[in-house]
This record gives C-alpha cells, structure tokens and sequence, in this order.
C-alpha cells in the first residue's frame, strides 16, 4: 500500500471514525492517556496490536522493534529506544500490565541464522540489534538442534519470548514493581495464520493457548474486558 492510497484510507479513516470516535479523542485529549498496559511487539506488518486485542486508542503504550527484544537493562547502550519506552511506561504512566508479544513466522528471528557481512554497511544496523536474539538462538539450538529449520525456527521465536521476558525483568521498576506485586508481565505468542494466542505459563514453563489464563484474572480485569466489549458493540 503506497503513500497515495494510504492517504484516501486516512479520508476513510475519517469518514467512517470522525464521528464515532470523536468523544474518545477529545477526552484523550482533554484528560491525557492514561493506558494500563505496555504492549512489546515486532515491527512485522502481520502483528497488530490494536486489532490482535480488539483495543481503541488510548488503551495500549506501544513499543515495536524487529524481533520484539528487549535490549537488557544498561544505561550506558545506544539501543536506547525500546528501555526509554519501558522507562517512561512504568515511571510516567504507570502501567500496571506488560505484555511481551511474539509471533509465528518471525523473519527477526530467522534472521538470526543468517550472515549478514561485517562490510555491509546498509545492514549494518540491523546485524547490531540482532545481537538481542543471540541467547534465544543458542537455547532453540541445543533444545531442537538444526536439522528441522522449520522446528528451529519456531523454538526460536518461542525462546525469544521467554528471553525478551527474564530482559524485561533486569530494569529496576519491573524488578520491583513484579516483587511488590504491582505489575502483571507476561509473554504471548501470536500465531499469524490463524489469530490464536498462547501465553507463557512460568510455572508449567510452557506455552498454553491464552484462553485458559482468563480465569486467573483479577476481577477489575475482566470488568474492564466486559466493559470494553459493551462499549464496542454498541458503536
Ligand atoms: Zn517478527
């Protein structure tokens, strides 16, 4: 979709949310947002994190990269730009969900498998932020070695997730807030043929499909999913 088209699908945009969506923006910004959740996803065109989680604007503080990572906590790094957005999340906003979302087919996490020359200056970028996929690589390796790509590839993506999470957890406000209880953070992985969810159970340290986590939600959760559900299909 080219620049053109994109800007008669703004016109359509307005067409057709102007109107319904109009309170919703003036109150955004007339009482600033206020969302309760950071959502941690890939840049992939296939992953998004409005329509995978059926949200309305103001709902999510969204951070994208390639691959989904979460560059350690380290305040000397250039890779600056996802740990500000997970700084200015907690310590601003103060979100109290973060959800960290992979997905299928992920070309970030292919990627990793693949040489991208010392002197290729135009990838030069990208071979340095691959560096944050290294320890899910060398997990999905030794779990299902290379002879399945396809296999290697999914554990990798899988991997990534519970690596990106335990990164997550190195920065000092989600340290403290998960041991006071405050935050919830979990990993989801989002499959892009089909839509389904499965998140990351630490306990059985496996990944189940996201259905059966419903039922361990506080209740001011689910009155917020129920309440959101009403507000959307009465528009
Ligand atoms: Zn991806």
């Amino acid at each position: 979709m080219g620049a053109e088209t994109l800007i008669k699908s703004h016109k359509q945009f307005k067409k057709k949310y102007g109107k319904k969506y109009s309170s919703l923006f003036q109150k955004l910004v007339d009482e600033g947002q206020s969302p309760r959740t950071l959502f941690i996803a890939c840049s992939d065109s296939r992953v998004v994190p409005n329509l995978i989680t059926y949200t309305k604007p103001g709902d999510l503080f969204i951070a994208r990269n390639i691959g989904n990572f979460v560059p350690p906590f380290d305040p000397g790094s250039e890779a600056s730009a996802t740990p500000a957005v997970i700084e200015y999340a907690l310590s601003v906003l103060n979100v109290d969900n973060i959800i960290l979302c992979g997905h299928t087919h992920c070309g970030a996490c292919k990627s990793l498998y693949q040489d991208i020359p010392d002197d290729d200056i135009e990838m030069s970028n990208i071979k340095k932020w691959l560096r944050f996929g290294e320890s899910a690589k060398e997990q999905a390796l030794a779990f299902v070695g290379k002879k399945d790509k396809e296999k290697l590839y999914a554990a990798t993506e899988k991997f990534n997730v519970i690596e990106q999470l335990k990164n997550l957890l190195s920065y000092p406000a989600v340290k403290r807030k998960v041991a006071e209880g405050k935050i919830f953070v979990q990993g989801w992985y989002y499959h892009l043929d089909n839509g389904e969810l499965e998140y990351f159970d630490p306990v059985e340290h496996r990944f189940l499909p996201v259905d059966t986590v419903l039922s361990q939600l506080s209740e001011k959760d689910q009155q917020d999913i129920d309440d959101e559900q009403e507000l959307l299909a009465a528009q």
